[in-house]
């Protein structure tokens, strides 16, 4: 049953006729089920052939289509290399920006270009944005989510991407007014009273209330005013919710015009059976006003906890062979990270200066210890093979049939009888995507996977 108020605020926006269309499919369809490839990982990104499920028409991704049914991911080993991410097909309508951050990036070929994706678990749009910043060379993600527990669940989903060019961090929204001006791009996909989920999950109808729309329009702008001084003038800003009501979408979107000077580029709404679109959405696209460059890190370096800037923490370390041509290695404390080069400065002057608790930032590879007769000892962390900066085959790689990747995927025991002895990376077809890191010891082997990856029983 659908809330009595909901369905009058609905009907008044959208007119009874469109409004009862929305209603049936709410409550009288499934929901649409849609993946997006993994440019990083696959090359079939079109068809998407080497699913191992029957697909059917494409979505507002280019790398993105619908399945025919809701499959058992967790059953396939490509999924938890990150061939492929499960996403809301109308969110994939943010791809929308691609074409006008290549654009900006032409404009401005100088420095680094900055993306915030503010309110990222568990990744969705952060993932998609990193497929669409892989073709705009020179550039980084900010991918941050306020909430811990969630910030660890997106930390797991980044380096499952492979992206190199994206620091995870862990803040409050009010937290970036120490970076006035400091981003090209920011989404904010912010924390809504879910109309657009009815469908998909009961508990989303059960929790709505008139008051909690209103708790949530409050809470929309408290977001974005605490983080709107971070986006430079002219900067672009998505602000997206999966909810359908005004107070939340429009209501906000006209406020940040008169009260910010924003100019609106584009807003939409997406509805249940609408022909590309899978559950609700409403996406909205804003260019902000003013000009001139403001300053960047004024009152950064000398914020919260007596971090103080430069890269000093980071260390160049020369070449790895694991590590492809393009990326850089530093050493920071016992660990090796890999950057993308171009970026690779300002994004540890970010770590390092901006005041912010960062989680993650480029792609460990390795950790070096102190090994016999002051020899270093340099060993491989499972995220080097789930990474862009991996060098496919600078480590010997055996694919294995499925039961083989489902137990190296459960931590259960693996035996490689033909496999060298040593580090080996794990490869699943059809396209040998890197899902696991053992040292063969003949016998058995030390499985580098992650326990908190680990697939559970299902
Ligand atoms: N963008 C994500 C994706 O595509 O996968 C989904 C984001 S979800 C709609 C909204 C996120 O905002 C949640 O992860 C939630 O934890 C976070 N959030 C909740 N309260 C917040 C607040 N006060 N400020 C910023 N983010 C908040």
């Amino acid at each position: 049953m659908l809330p009595e108020e909901f369905i009058e605020q609905l009907t008044l926006s959208l007119g009874p006729e469109r409004a009862g269309e929305v209603f049936s499919y709410i409550q009288y369809t499934q929901p649409s089920v849609a993946v997006r490839a993994n440019p990083f990982k696959v090359s079939d990104v079109e068809s998407l052939s080497f699913l191992p499920f029957d697909t059917e028409r494409g979505t507002y991704s280019q790398w993105g289509r619908f399945l025919t049914s809701r499959p058992e991911f967790a059953l396939d080993p490509l999924f938890h290399a990150g061939a492929y991410y499960v996403q809301e097909a109308s969110s994939m309508y943010l791809e929308r920006i691609m074409p006008l951050m290549a654009e900006m990036r032409q404009a401005r070929p100088d420095g680094a270009f900055k993306v915030l994706d503010l309110c990222a678990a568990p990744g969705g749009k952060t993932t998609h944005l990193l497929s669409m910043l892989r073709e705009i060379p020179g550039s980084f993600l900010v991918s941050n989510e306020v909430i811990r527990t969630r910030a660890a669940v997106l930390c797991e989903n980044v380096s499952k991407w492979g992206a190199a060019n994206v620091v995870v961090t862990n803040n409050d929204p009010a937290d970036f007014a120490a970076l006035p001006g400091y981003f090209d791009v920011m989404v904010v996909d912010a924390p809504c009273s879910g109309e657009g989920m009815f469908r998909k999950d009961p508990e989303a109808v059960a929790q709505w209330s008139e008051d909690n729309v209103r708790l949530c329009a409050a809470r929309q702008h408290r977001i974005l005013s605490d983080v709107l001084p971070a986006l430079r003038p002219g900067g672009l800003l998505v602000y997206s919710t999966c909810t359908f009501n005004h107070y939340e979408d429009e209501d906000n979107v006209a406020w940040l015009v008169s009260e910010y000077g924003f100019e609106v580029l584009e807003q939409k709404h997406f509805y249940p059976g609408d022909e590309m679109a899978g559950e609700g959405f409403f996406f909205s696209l804003l260019r902000k006003g003013g000009g001139g460059d403001m300053p960047v890190f004024s009152n950064a370096s000398k914020s919260r906890g007596g971090r103080s800037g430069g890269s000093a923490a980071y260390r160049p370390f020369g070449s790895l062979d694991w590590v492809r041509d393009g990326f850089t290695v530093y050493r920071k404390g016992p660990m090796l990270k890999a950057f993308p080069g171009q970026v690779a400065e300002a994004m540890q002057a970010f770590e390092l200066s901006s005041g912010l608790r960062v989680m993650m930032s480029g792609s460990a590879v390795a950790e070096v210890k102190d090994g016999n007769r002051g020899k270093l000892l340099v060993l491989p962390q499972y995220s080097l093979i789930q990474s862009e900066v991996y060098r496919r085959g600078s480590l010997p790689e055996i694919e294995v049939p499925l039961e083989t990747a489902l137990a190296c995927l459960r931590l259960g025991p693996v035996v490689l009888r033909d496999a060298p002895a040593g580090y080996v990376v794990l490869t699943y077809s059809p396209e040998a995507v890197p899902f696991g890191l053992v040292k063969n010891l003949g016998s058995r082997c030390n499985n580098l996977l992650p326990s908190s990856i680990r697939l559970r029983q299902i």
